[in-house]
């Protein structure tokens, strides 16, 4: 899985470092910035755990963008990695210079609703990552308030494992755990209330923290790798919420739903790769980031 994503772009002045399904990560060489990283958000798209041969063109500048309004919105509570937009010509929208941190080796997931492999975890034992959810609860159900479920990073094509908060702590200690949990939910409450004002609903996301090196364990602990991108989050259009069933994703809805139709001939229980998205698809999508980057940070794009 996850065979096909192409090689990363040669960047003047930068040593690639690794590339995820969507993005590119670079060290600096040389000068004021040197050692520090460029992280670059590619055009790429994903769906079903494949990269899609098709991109869609500006989503590397649009989640860029929202990921940097986000960092601004959240300041006042948290730190975050960003060093500087001013990037190589080649990049130019849609990386960024960051400070390289340690990074805590934990996704720490907010869940304010119900789905995905939080609802799995629910429907096989009852609980999501070690917390007790009231019984009854279906696809997408509001829970009754937002819990931390952090997860271990997988390999590149696997899927990372919730944990419990006890977990977290025997890796991070105790205390760091339970920061990166106060910091998440923090961060969560302030970004959900601030989309669902504008007819959004965010489902979940995913954050990682890091702390600047040689500060030690009571050092700084800062918000690092995209935040609140549609590619780290589930949004949901609020006025199309109905618990009980698969909720329309805001933005790779349109991909999903081409990719299991008859028109796209793809059986994706097959292991073979998805065939690329036909225009009027790609077009489609494309206007998606748009409107969530619109509607979310009120700028137009
Ligand atoms: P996926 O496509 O599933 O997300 P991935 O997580 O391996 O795969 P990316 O998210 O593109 O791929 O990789 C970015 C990497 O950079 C992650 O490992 C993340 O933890 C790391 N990272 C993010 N911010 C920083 C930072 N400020 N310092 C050091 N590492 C960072
Ligand atoms: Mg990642």
């Amino acid at each position: 899985m996850i065979a096909n994503i192409p090689p990363a772009p040669v960047v003047e002045g930068a040593t690639h470092l690794h590339s995820g399904k969507v993005r590119d990560l670079y060290r600096i060489d040389a000068g004021e910035q040197a050692g520090r990283l460029l992280m670059v958000a590619s055009d790429r798209i994903s769906a079903y755990d494949h990269v899609l041969p098709s991109t869609i063109p500006d989503k590397g500048e649009l989640l860029t963008r929202m990921s940097l309004w986000w960092f601004d919105q959240l300041a006042d509570l948290v730190p975050n990695h960003v060093v500087s937009t001013d990037v190589p010509a080649a990049v130019a929208g849609r990386a960024v210079v960051c400070a390289n941190l340690e990074m805590f080796p934990v996704e720490c997931v907010a869940r304010g609703y119900l789905t995905g492999s939080g609802l799995a975890d629910y429907e096989a034992t009852g609980e999501v990552c070690g917390i007790a959810l009231p019984p009854g609860l279906v696809d997408g159900d509001r829970l009754p308030a937002p819990v931390f479920t952090p997860a271990t990073k997988a390999d590149l094509g696997d899927h990372d494992e919730n944990v419990s908060f006890d977990a977290v702590a025997r890796t991070v200690g105790a205390h760091d755990a339970e920061a990166l949990r106060e910091l998440t939910l923090r961060v969560y409450a302030r970004a959900e209330e601030l989309a669902r004002e504008r007819g959004i609903l965010l489902a979940d996301t995913k954050l990682e923290f890091g702390r600047v090196p040689g500060e030690g364990e009571r050092g700084t602990i800062v918000l690092a790798d995209e935040v609140l991108t549609p590619d780290s989050s589930r949004y949901w259009p609020a006025d199309d919420w109905q618990p009980g069933r698969t909720q329309a994703s805001f933005d790779k809805q349109v991909v999903r739903n081409w990719l299991t139709s008859d028109a796209a001939g793809w059986d994706r229980t097959s292991g073979a790769e998805p065939p690329a998205l036909p225009a009027e698809v790609v077009a489609l999508t494309r206007a998606r980031y748009v409107e969530a980057y619109e509607r979310l940070t009120g700028e137009r794009f």
